[in-house]
This record gives structure tokens, C-alpha cells and sequence, in this order.
């Protein structure tokens, strides 16, 4: 096999390092992350027919691969487990001839024609790029949580809250997402207490009105969540008032930790728009559209990297397949 290595030069004209150059480059697409919208904006491109790379992380997958039961995701009338659900997408997107290589993306130059994008070392190029790197649950970084993550310990709601039904659950958390999980679960738990670190909410007034009529609701100013105990499952979490010290432990079957999300976005920090909470910025297309173009021409966005408000498997798809088909547009575009 013939190697093509990158020789790159420091200011005294040595060279100090070596990249092997991916000799398949360019690719129509290379998509960066492997989670629903990655891998839907993959199924889309083989489809029409664009040469398709994903560089799909160490940890391919995302967040479903560390999900369980996933009963919301269309076409699965008895439920999928969510990396059963994965696997099944990245076979599709192989099956149309989607290459896949399982290495972080630790690199992006985007002035150079094709991109240039730095994987495990090598060197891949690209004519365009679909970033769908996906966000980061925050976990609450107390002991017993990492174990049982999954076994009653979740951050989505909509996804989990029916395995709750007449059962006491703790939200942690005081902004939007908190209010709206809490909702979502007093559909099914019997008791929902949500934990908060202050003596108010940070949640759009309309959101926190809802949460404090519900009677089913209650909430524990000043308090945090200070470990999660279970063997098997949760059972129990321990919290602490931050007023008066108390340590106390609450009987629990399940803990939905809802303090935010962390865009995975670093890698492209300085290099495309991303806003102050570091998710990827759409703009205003050359045609006056929001497609899911970035303020880099030939570079797209899809899913929870771009998107802060719906943040499911489901929408993620479909920002994949916008973005695929953004990407099939522009090739069709620049290859005139
Ligand atoms: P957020 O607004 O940043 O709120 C995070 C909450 O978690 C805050 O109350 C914060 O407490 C708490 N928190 C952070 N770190 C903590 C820790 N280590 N221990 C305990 N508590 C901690 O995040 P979000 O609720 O996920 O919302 C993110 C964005 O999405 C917001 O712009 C929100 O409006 C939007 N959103 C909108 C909707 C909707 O419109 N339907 C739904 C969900 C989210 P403090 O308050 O003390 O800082």
C-alpha cells in the first residue's frame, strides 16, 4: 500500500512531525460523530451517492450507547435498547458504503481546500463536513452516581420516566430542563422531588409556576445531592441542606440529574461561530436560508452539538438528514 505522509515543518525548517495523509481523500463528506444525527446524515449521503467518511470517535455511538430501553424512537413498538438502536444505524449507513473510523477528530483546518481534518494521527480530507459531535450529559460529580447511570440514575425524562411508574423519583437541577423533566415524570412517578442547590429557580417563570402548582411536585431548597446509593439500582440518594449542614437520605427509585449539557464543540473553538454556551451557530445560508450551514461554507451542523431545546435521538435524525442532504447540495453546487 502506498503511504503519503504530511511533513510538518517547525520555524527553523526541521521537521518535528509526520502525518500519514488518508490516501482515499478527498471524500465528498466526512462527518464528524456517531451518534443518531452522524449516522443518519451518512445514510443520506451514500444514498446520493457522495463518497462518505465518518470519524466516529473512540466512544462511537453517543449518548444512546449508554442509554437503556429506548421507547420513543419511531418504528420500535416494544422498545430498542439504545445500542442495539446505534448499531442498527451504523450498519444502514455501512451498508451504503459509509466507511467508518473509530478515532476522535482532534483537528479541523478549514482554509485549506479540501478540509483538512486530524484523526488518530492521520490526515483525512474532505470537499465538505458534516460536524455532528453531539453534547455531553453534566453529571453531578458525587460518588455512586458513574455506577448506576442507567439503573435508575438518567438525564432524559422523556426517554425513562415510563420505567418510573408509581415510584419516587429526585430531579437535581433548577433551570428549564429541570422544570420539564420533573413534568414529564409526574405523568408516571408517584412522588417527584426535585433537589435544588438555592432557594430559587433560574427557570422561565411559566416553567417554575407549572412545577410549583403540581401537586405532585415537591422541591428541597438549599439541598444537594451528595451521593447515590444502590447496589443494583438506586435506592437511596444522600443530600445535604447547605444552610444548616444536615446530611439526611432519601428513599428513591431514580435520580434524573438535569444541570445541563456541554456541547462537544472544543475542536472547532476559533475556527467556526459557536455562541457562549459553545454550541455550533447556524447561519443564514448564501440563498437567505437557515439550513444547517456554519459560518463556514461547506461545513454543516447536525444535532445536539447545534441544538439546546429538543435534544432526542429522534431530532437529531432529522437534523442529520438536513444536514446530509445540505451537503449533497453543495457538492451538486461547487462540482458545476
Ligand atoms: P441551565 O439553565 O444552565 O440550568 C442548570 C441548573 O442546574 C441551574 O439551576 C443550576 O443551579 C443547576 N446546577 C448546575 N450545576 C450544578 C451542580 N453541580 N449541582 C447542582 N445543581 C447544579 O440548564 P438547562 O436547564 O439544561 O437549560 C439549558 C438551556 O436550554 C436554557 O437556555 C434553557 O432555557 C433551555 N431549555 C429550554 C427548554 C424549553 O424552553 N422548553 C427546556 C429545556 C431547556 P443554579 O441555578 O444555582 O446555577
Amino acid at each position: 500500500m502506498v503511504r503519503v505522509f504530511l511533513l510538518v515543518y517547525n520555524m527553523d525548517n526541521q521537521v518535528f512531525s509526520t502525518k500519514q495523509i488518508d490516501p482515499k481523500g478527498p471524500w465528498d463528506v466526512v462527518i464528524v460523530g456517531s451518534g443518531p444525527a452522524g449516522l443518519t446524515a451518512a445514510i443520506y449521503t451514500t444514498r446520493g451517492a457522495a463518497s462518505t467518511l465518518i470519524l466516529g470517535g473512540e466512544a462511537w455511538g453517543g449518548q444512546l450507547m449508554l442509554t437503556t430501553q429506548v421507547d420513543n424512537f419511531p418504528g420500535f413498538p416494544q422498545g430498542i435498547m439504545g445500542p442495539k438502536l446505534m448499531e442498527e444505524m451504523r450498519a444502514q449507513a455501512e451498508r451504503f458504503g459509509a466507511e467508518f473510523v473509530e478515532q476522535n477528530a482532534t483537528a479541523i483546518d478549514i482554509n485549506k481546500r479540501p478540509f483538512e481534518l486530524t484523526a488518530g494521527g492521520k490526515v483525512y480530507t474532505a470537499k465538505s463536513v458534516i460536524i455532528a459531535t453531539g453534547a455531553e450529559t453534566v453529571w453531578l460529580d458525587v460518588p455512586g452516581l458513574q455506577k448506576l447511570i442507567g439503573r435508575g440514575v438518567s438525564s432524559c425524562a422523556p426517554c425513562d420516566a415510563p420505567f418510573f411508574k408509581n415510584k419516587k423519583v429526585v430531579v437535581v437541577g433548577g433551570g428549564d430542563s429541570a422544570m420539564e423533566e420533573a413534568g414529564v415524570l409526574t405523568k408516571y412517578a408517584s412522588e417527584v422531588i426535585i433537589v435544588h442547590r438555592r432557594e430559587a429557580f433560574r427557570a422561565s417563570a411559566v416553567m417554575q409556576k407549572k412545577v410549583l402548582d403540581n401537586p405532585k411536585i415537591k422541591v428541597m431548597w438549599n439541598t444537594e445531592v451528595i451521593e447515590v446509593i444502590g447496589v443494583e439500582k438506586v435506592e437511596k440518594v444522600k443530600i445535604k441542606n447547605n444552610k444548616t449542614n444536615e446530611v439526611s437520605e432519601l428513599l428513591a427509585d431514580g435520580l434524573f440529574v438535569a444541570i445541563g449539557h456541554k456541547p462537544e464543540s472544543e475542536v472547532f473553538a476559533g475556527i467556526i461561530e459557536i455562541d457562549e454556551r459553545g454550541f455550533i451557530k447556524k447561519v443564514i445560508s448564501d440563498k437567505g436560508e437557515v439550513t444547517s450551514q456554519t459560518s463556514v461554507s461547506g461545513v454543516f451542523v447536525a444535532g445536539d452539538v447545534h441544538d439546546h431545546k429538543y435534544k432526542q435521538a429522534i431530532t437529531a435524525a432529522g437534523f442529520g438528514c438536513q444536514a446530509g442532504m445540505d451537503a449533497l447540495a453543495f457538492l451538486s453546487e461547487t462540482s458545476k
